[in-house]
């Protein structure tokens, strides 16, 4: 079987019984994260994330802005479960005629996001190959109360984003994101979050994630999911690289944060028991079963 036949989060999901988790590991594969004991009140997080030229960027693109990303994708997965990043090492793959100004480039991209969020940047490994490569290893903390995950949301909770998706690739907004670590630590300092994780597959797919993680359904309302210009609904549904968060609430909490934010948080839907599937509320308050393909590498 190829990996084309059960594509990445297939062949994710056969990986799995290649972990060895230990009493020390709270969380291994399946959300934004791994989560590991620290101390008596906190979690060290660590995520990695990898991109290569030609799928993620183009060696035409500013070298500044490459680095940029590289390094905010994984802040925004330490934020995603409620955490602070706080070092980073960072891999390169380099074809030998690269000019070294374009490396350079990239780590000035890096550094001045790194400095935004607190991040040390404190090594990493290099290689040769055909195309470049850069892989960011970040480790955060989160104290243990305010820890979020994927598996937590419950029938009855709302559903929110923090911001208007689609068009992320177009706009060149993919490059220039801000990783929602503010609006992150905020939500699970005073709000409490059921579920929550960073949109980088698109709403459709990693909606999907939280609700297979939490072993329900949801409706989301047409309506209400907020459309970046000049973006169709489509597009904003199954584009990836938003980078917004994607957040459960219970209910009365729901409503104090849509009453304090009307505008910062949207609420998009509800959660829904299992048996429900995903499903799509049209205005005319007419409800289907929600059948986009999300992105996929694969
Ligand atoms: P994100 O988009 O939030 O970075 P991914 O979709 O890349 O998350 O990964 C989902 C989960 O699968 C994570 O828990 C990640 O650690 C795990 N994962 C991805 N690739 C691999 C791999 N090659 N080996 C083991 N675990 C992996
Ligand atoms: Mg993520």
């Amino acid at each position: 079987m190829r990996v084309s036949q059960i594509g990445e989060f297939g062949l994710i999901d056969r990986l799995r019984k290649f972990q060895n988790l230990t009493s020390r590991i709270v969380k291994g594969i399946g959300d934004d994260a791994a989560v590991l004991k620290h101390n008596a009140q906190r979690y060290q997080l660590v995520t990695t994330d990898m991109l290569v030229e030609g799928g993620h960027f183009l060696r035409s693109m500013p070298a500044e802005k490459i680095g940029r990303k590289a390094l905010a994708c994984s802040i925004s997965d330490i934020a995603a479960m409620g955490g602070l990043p706080t070092a980073a090492v960072v891999s390169l793959g380099i074809p030998e005629d690269l000019d070294i100004a374009f490396v350079e480039r990239m780590y000035a991209g890096m550094l001045r996001v790194a400095r935004i969020f607190g991040v040390s940047l404190v090594g990493g490994d290099t290689v040769r190959s055909k195309k470049i490569t850069i892989n960011v290893a970040l480790l955060g903390e989160v104290e243990k109360t305010r820890l979020v995950c994927r598996d937590g949301a419950k029938v009855g909770d709302v559903i929110f984003v923090s911001g208007p998706l689609g068009g992320s690739l177009k706009s060149g907004r993919h490059l220039t994101f801000t990783p929602r670590v503010k609006e992150a630590r905020f939500l699970v300092e005073h709000f409490k979050p059921t579920a929550m994780m960073d949109i980088s597959d698109g709403l459709v797919g990693d909606l999907g994630h939280i609700l297979k993680a939490s072993g329900v359904g949801a409706a989301l309302e047409r309506g209400k999911i907020p459309v970046n210009r000049g973006v169709t609904f489509r597009q904003a549904l199954t584009e990836g690289e938003d980078f917004e968060l994607l957040f459960t609430l219970a209910k009365p909490v729901a409503r104090k944060l849509i009453a304090r934010f009307p505008r910062k948080f949207h609420a998009i839907g509800q959660i829904l028991s299992r048996s429900s599937g995903l499903r799509l509320m049209n205005n005319d308050g007419k409800t289907g079963l929600l059948n986009l393909k999300a992105f996929a590498h694969f």
